[in-house]
């Protein structure tokens, strides 16, 4: 290790507890020191000190849930350096100073590749695991900057691009993520996950997805959950088998009975390996079964105590409860007679997962309170507009979810000529508190018994202050 290196590093242990006096940058604070003295590049001298190496996890939706998961995993068998909810290199190089341990697991979001710089961190992380969720179109606009969606899936490519050792671990019913593997399948090892189940159904129409390797249209054999199901193309790619793969699944209204079963490579002791568990866990919403399966094969992949698997995995499910998901996220509440399905649906994708969860417990006429997204956000508004309709909702509310109040009433005008009784509130962002507190009256005075909100909002500031009023009373 050079001086320069050694220096900065002993200052960042210095400067980063105190970080919680200085502004903002909280726990990234001593990465922020760390690279400003010795450069970003050295943070490869602080990566290669892990004994097994590091695994970055990225994705659009459940990158922060399947990090959280994972971070229990393999935090049973090892001592590991992690970081999540923090999207940015120097939090990742705070985690690699101030921890100790082998293994490092890092959430890296990343919008485009302007305002990140995956190239980069796959360089200094070099990591020996990337786990990727979903992959979808979402915030059209970042820093007021169109975002194509084929800039944003380059900007997640770029992270396993340059790799030559270890493991990608993918969503195989993921057409997108399914292929960032598959590319790779000559120059690193691939885990796939992906459902083996019939009980999991889309009911939306069917949209057109193109083929990631040559753009012609996919064939579905099934889908699951919007884009992801059984797919091929006349060109030859199409779904990987799964390594794997939830092969049934028993779904209670307090609770849901999952068989997973894996055949997958172990990187730390370079062999196959082979497991099984039935877990019992809280109805969590099927995108969680997503970030369970990423979970468990990104920990499978890499514990170095392979005759732990069954019994870890079994522990840390069968104790689960709600308080892993990342405030803010999609849950279904009771009050008094009603249930209430709350929670942030940002882009199409996930605002159609909370659908097809809401849909699930649905008996009755339904009140859809919509909040909406912001300017230059047409693309998002319309896979929101199938949302709702695919719902039927007897009544529905809409309300700005983001600042522009002109732009949520333009939305509300569409949304009018399908539901000419439907209401607008415009409601506005300065004054949140108000914002939240409407959007609470609304839901609980509701007068129908099934209630959905979602569309866009800010997750803790919004959604999680809506869930905790809910919850409370
Ligand atoms: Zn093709």
């Amino acid at each position: 290790m050079s001086v320069k290196v050694v220096i900065a590093k002993t200052l960042a242990k210095i400067g980063g507890p105190v970080s919680k006096l200085g502004s903002g940058s909280g726990k990234s604070f001593a990465g922020i020191i760390f690279s400003k003295v010795a450069g970003i590049d050295a943070i490869q001298e602080l990566s290669g000190e892990l004994k097994i190496g590091s695994i970055l996890l990225t994705g659009t939706n459940g990158k922060t849930t399947t990090t959280t998961l994972l971070i229990k995993l393999l935090s049973s068998d090892i001592e590991i350096r992690s970081s999540f909810e923090s999207n940015t290199i120097n939090a990742i190089a705070a985690a690699l100073i101030q921890q100790k341990g082998d293994i490092g697991v890092f959430e890296y979001g990343i919008r485009n590749i302007k305002y990140g710089i995956p190239d980069t961190v796959q360089r200094v992380v070099n990591p020996v695991g990337v786990v990727y969720t979903t992959i979808s179109p979402e915030h059209a606009q970042v820093a007021g900057v169109k975002n194509p969606f084929s800039e944003y899936y380059k900007a997640k490519e770029l992270l396993s691009k340059d790799m030559n050792k270890g493991v990608i671990i993918t969503n195989t019913d993921d057409p997108r993520t399914a292929f960032l593997g598959y590319k790779k399948r000559d120059d690193v090892k691939i885990n796939y996950y992906g459902l083996e189940v019939d009980d999991i159904t889309d009911f939306f129409d069917a949209q057109e997805i193109e083929c990631p390797a040559c753009g012609k249209i996919l064939d579905y054999e099934k889908r699951f959950l919007n884009h992801r199901g059984v797919y091929s193309c006349e060109c030859g790619f199409k779904r990987p088998e799964p390594n794997v793969k939830l092969t049934n699944a028993e779904f209670g209204s307090d609770k849901w009975l999952l068989t997973i079963e894996g055949n997958l490579f172990n990187y730390p002791n370079n062999h196959d390996i082979s497991f099984s568990v039935e877990l019992c866990v809280p109805p969590f919403g099927f995108h969680n079964i997503y970030n369970t399966l990423a979970s468990i094969t990104a920990y499978a992949t890499f514990t170095p105590k392979i005759e732990n698997i069954e019994a870890t995995v079994e522990k840390v499910f069968n104790n689960l409860d709600m308080s892993f998901i990342p405030p803010g996220r999609f849950e279904v509440v009771r009050n008094g007679d009603k249930l209430i399905g709350l929670g942030q649906g940002d882009n199409g994708d996930a605002a159609k997962i909370n659908a097809l969860f809401m849909n699930q417990y649905i008996d009755g006429p339904l009140e859809f309170i919509y909040t909406t997204p912001e300017e230059d956000e047409e693309e998002i508004f319309e896979d929101h507009f199938e949302v709702i309709k695919a719902l039927n909702p007897a009544h529905v509310i809409v309300v700005p979810g983001r600042k522009s109040i002109a732009k949520a009433e333009e939305y509300y005008n569409i949304i009018k000529e399908e539901y000419p009784d439907a209401e607008f509130y415009p409601l506005s962002y300065a004054e949140m508190a108000k914002r939240i507190q409407k959007l609470y009256e609304l839901a609980v005075e509701s007068e129908y018994d099934y209630v959905i909100m979602t569309g866009c909002g800010e997750e803790q500031a919004m959604w999680e202050s809506i869930k905790q009023k809910l919850i409370k009373r």
